[in-house]
């Protein structure tokens, strides 16, 4: 097994800061009302917590869906989908060094890109079983979406990204 680079504490605080940064802007977009958000079933995890099917060498980040029940004896009180943004923490160190960004900004644009995809599959406008052909499309439109919501934070690092025509995204 090839070692992969983890997040460390420091580094893990990022990753919050940059969620934090990143769903207030996703909310502001797509015009999501707090109490909304607040019910937006997704989990953020990083490598150290990622099963070994969930790990990639080849995107930043990937979000998988999975059905999730919750029961009380033969009761089902909710029943529904649990979108896990899967943070590759390895390829997020290595993309930061060789675009030369700070951290968090790198973070804050990968949580962006997978926070669309969740609003995308919550309101339906992006299948889970997508066909692999029709995946290219999906990620040039996700993107796309992307750029113009990070364009509104005019920070001189998360730019630095946008016009480095940086994309690893499945
Ligand atoms: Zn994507």
């Amino acid at each position: 097994m090839p070692v992969r680079a983890c997040f460390d504490s420091v580094q893990i605080k990022e990753v919050h800061a940059a969620r934090e940064q990143a769903a207030w802007l996703i909310t502001d977009y797509y015009r999501v009302a707090p109490r909304e958000w607040q019910k937006m079933p997704y989990e953020v995890k990083t490598l150290r917590a990622l099963d070994r099917s969930e790990i990639t060498d080849s995107a930043l980040a990937q979000t998988l869906c999975y059905g999730v029940r919750r029961e009380v004896g033969t009761l089902i009180l909710e029943e529904g989908d649990l979108y896990r943004i899967c943070l590759q923490d390895h390829r997020i160190l290595d993309a930061a060094q060789r675009t030369r960004t700070e951290l968090k900004a790198m973070l804050t644009y990968v949580l962006t890109h997978e926070l669309v995809h969740v609003v995308r599959f919550g309101q339906r406008m992006q299948a889970i079983d997508l066909a692999h052909e029709l995946r290219p499309h999906e990620e040039s439109k996700v993107e796309k979406t992307t750029r113009s919501i990070l364009a509104k934070t005019v920070d001189p690092e998360i730019e630095r990204i946008l016009s480095s025509n940086f994309t690893a995204f499945h």
